[in-house]
């Protein structure tokens, strides 16, 4: 044990040496070995996911498995879950709920689920009983929240946090609600941001009574916290770079200067393609800021199912460069998907998106690499639920030599708990995504999970619900052919 650990201290070392050559230029790779080494610990993730059997029994899957059966009523529940804030009255919901619930039976000759014929009597009845199925549906639509959404007061929030600190996971908070209409909304926003890095830097302090371990203590401040700089300004406008950086990087101020004093890192999420450029070029302009040029506890994402990923990715990496720049990038998919191809419809603009699941997995792969090629600069945080894009990551670090501190899982908060415990007890920092505050402005957040969870391509879904194989599962993505890719239809 003592030699394995001696060993280990020593490979981290060299590494380190390796890596300070080597960085930022593409490495020399044995591929056969590095997919050897994917399989191996995919397969060792899923043994312990199976010994962990994941219980799927609750009202909130129930739900979500009605509606993976049935893509209609997926439409049908999530249009009146995006309505339902707006609905004043226990009237407005009832009426709503019998709207979305039955009308296309009608168009399409369906037969009627229990669930229309709850919604058709509730459309019909009397104004009291309208009144108790109103309460159920918000009792059911809190309930599915509370599923993904972890409170709504700080003190809520602390709660859960150290207990998930105790069972040795990291965390990442993220305030809900991301429409902003006005200026004083937006400086309504930045303040909340602002008192959230406050209180839980206070709340919190910079380390965890319970982390023990090297590796969760190589992970940075204790206190993580997601933004979205399209909350900041009114006009988040890309047609506008330099007024809006300006109007932004006002509100950012304030907030790096108090991450900077509690020991708070920040990362800034990414949204819709149309900001990535802006949020991008907004991040690199205050880092150019005398007063940030050492700052060391930012960090963004980088969304892996965008066409021009990679491209992007490789010019923001010749930016840190330039300015030898240290950060954390989560490396996501991407949770845009369905709107993105809406709003470039609409806009009768080409689809930003990739549209072949596979290949957004294998440029997930590819910019995986492109991230540990430059883990002098970058450290990696892989943002996935994927077993096969978490293998890879994991094994490429190892075939890479990439130094552990430089490295992280992430996970949603509410999703694939079974798949973090694999990780965690196989000794990988894992960090959770953690959403707090309101529902009713969360309600965007809940519909993308709501979407992602019950989508035909969600590996979660393949995984837990259609019992998809294991090898199908791990399959190298840039390896399928377009015969596979058909036979998936
Ligand atoms: C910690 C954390 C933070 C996150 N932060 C952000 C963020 O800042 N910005 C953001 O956009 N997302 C963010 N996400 C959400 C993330 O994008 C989704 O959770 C993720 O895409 C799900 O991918 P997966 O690898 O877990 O699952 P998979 O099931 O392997 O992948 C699902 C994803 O594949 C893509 N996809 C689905 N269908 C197709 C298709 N037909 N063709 C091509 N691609 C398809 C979509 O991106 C979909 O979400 C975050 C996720 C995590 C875990």
């Amino acid at each position: 044990m003592v030699t394995t650990l001696a060993r280990n201290a020593k490979s981290e070392q060299d590494a380190e040496k390796l890596n300070m050559t080597e960085q930022g230029k593409p490495v020399q790779i044995d591929e056969r070995r590095l997919e050897k080494l994917t399989q191996e610990i995919g397969h060792r993730i899923f043994d312990k996911i199976d010994r962990n059997q994941p219980r799927f029994a609750g009202v909130d899957d129930r739900l979500m498995a009605l509606m993976m059966k049935d893509e209609d009523l997926r439409y049908r529940m999530l249009r009146f879950v995006d309505v339902y804030p707006a609905l004043k009255n226990s009237r407005q919901i009832g009426e709503h709920l019998e709207e979305y619930l039955t009308s296309n039976e009608l168009a399409t000759g369906h037969q009627p689920t229990a669930l229309s014929v709850m919604a058709r009597t509730v459309g019909k009845s009397r104004v009291t009983t309208r009144g108790l199925i109103a309460w159920a549906s918000k009792f059911g639509i809190s309930r599915m929240g509370r599923q993904f959404i972890a409170g709504h007061t700080p003190e809520e929030v602390a709660e859960k946090i150290r207990k998930m600190e105790t069972q040795g996971f990291l965390f990442s908070l993220d305030l809900l609600g991301e429409f902003v209409a006005s200026e004083s909304q937006a400086e309504h926003f930045a303040g909340r941001y602002l008192e959230m890095i406050e209180r839980f830097g206070d709340l919190l302090g910079p380390k965890p009574p319970t982390l023990r371990r090297k590796r969760l203590e190589d992970a940075g401040p204790r206190v993580n916290i997601s933004i979205k700089l399209s909350s900041l300004t009114s006009k988040f406008e890309p047609m506008d770079p330099e007024g809006t950086s300006k109007a932004v990087r006002e509100r950012l101020r304030p907030m790096f200067r108090a991450a900077r004093d509690r020991g708070v890192f920040l990362n800034v999420d990414m949204e819709k393609y149309d900001y990535r450029d802006l949020t991008l070029q907004i991040i690199l302009d205050l880092l150019d800021e005398e007063e940030f040029q050492d700052c060391d506890y930012i960090g963004t994402v980088v969304q892996a199912y965008l066409k021009d990923a990679a491209e992007s990715l490789e010019w923001f990496i010749g930016e840190l460069r330039k300015r030898n720049q240290q950060i954390t990038i989560r490396l996501v998919k991407g949770a845009y998907w369905d709107s993105e191809q809406i709003w470039a419809r609409a806009k009768d603009w080409p689809v930003p998106v990739i549209t072949v699941k596979p290949e957004t997995d294998a440029m997930y792969e590819r910019c995986t690499r492109m991230l540990l090629e430059n883990s002098d600069l970058i450290r990696t945080a892989i943002g996935s639920h994927n077993v096969r894009s978490i293998a890879h990551a994991m094994a490429l670090r190892r075939v890479m030599r990439v130094p552990a501190r430089r490295f992280e899982c992430q996970m949603l908060y509410g999703m694939a708990g079974s798949i973090k415990d694999a990780l965690r007890e196989m000794g990988m920092p894992v960090r959770i995504y953690v959403p707090c505050g309101e529902l009713i402005p969360g309600m965007a957040y809940l519909v993308r999970r709501i979407l992602e969870n019950t989508s035909n391509e969600s590996f979660l879904r393949q995984r837990f619900s259609d019992g998809v194989s294991e090898a199908k599962l791990l399959a190298n993505p840039a390896k399928q052919t377009p015969l596979d890719l058909a036979a998936r239809d």
